[in-house]
């Protein structure tokens, strides 16, 4: 790829009906977010941190995160993430793209919590 940004989407659809988030990637992968896993995969320092918790207890108690999550709002964040925030839920989460891209359900790259780095901002 030969742009400075990893990842960078020509398409984005907020689909209500379908509740679902739709990104077409400018490398021509196709990706589809459903309302409940973003909501669930809110990346702000809040919700990082409970995931971090849960994943270190060997009781998973997932009910309360993957909930239905009612779509509130959705708007872009200068070039390179949008906000998302839920009904009754995180308003703060900042998706980046590239984290975007990182959680794709139907990418193997490796999913969030397991990079060797973590230099995000
Ligand atoms: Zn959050």
């Amino acid at each position: 790829m030969a742009t400075a940004e990893k990842h960078h989407p020509i398409d984005l659809t907020v689909d209500k009906t379908a509740r679902e988030l739709r990104i077409e990637w400018a490398d021509g992968v196709k990706s589809v977010y459903g309302f409940d896993y973003l909501a669930a995969m809110c990346p702000c320092a809040n919700c990082r941190e409970k995931r971090v918790e849960m994943e270190k207890n060997p009781l998973h108690v997932l009910s309360d995160n993957y909930g239905p999550a009612e779509f509130g709002d959705a708007s872009m964040v200068g070039r390179y993430a949008l906000n998302f925030s839920w009904v009754a839920g995180c308003g703060s989460g900042i998706y980046s793209f590239d984290y975007l891209r990182s959680i794709d359900p139907a990418q193997p790259e490796k999913p969030e919590g397991r990079k060797p780095g973590g230099s995000e901002a």
